[in-house]
């Protein structure tokens, strides 16, 4: 449940930072690219500009991945416990071990 929470937290916050911060830097990177080039109308000019934001988006979707599968890590809580008798794997709450019917300690 919490994993499902920010895989869906990690797949939103990666769509909004990508759309803030495309639109936050679009202007200034070519208000910079025209300084540096005379104009950002040049192809090299828009390439590199392509290959910036590129590298600036591809850095936080890993960022936010490794969050998310940080989250999925964590171990899954315990569905069996050992019968002491036959030391077999037997559910949580059973209070006879279905494979030896030994009545087992509460
Ligand atoms: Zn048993």
């Amino acid at each position: 449940m919490k994993s499902v929470l920010w895989d869906k937290l990690g797949a939103l916050l990666t769509f909004a930072f990508g759309l803030v911060a495309a639109l936050a830097w679009n202007g200034a990177i070519i208000a910079v690219f025209k300084e540096v080039f005379g104009t950002a109308e040049n192809i090299t000019a828009m390439i590199i500009y392509a290959v910036i934001v590129t590298v600036v988006a591809v850095l936080v979707i890993i960022w936010v991945a490794k969050i998310v599968k940080r989250t999925k890590e964590e171990p899954p809580a315990a569905a069996t416990k050992e019968c002491p008798y036959c030391i077999t794997d037997i559910p949580l709450k059973a209070t006879r071990c279905p494979n030896c019917t030994s009545e087992l300690p509460k």
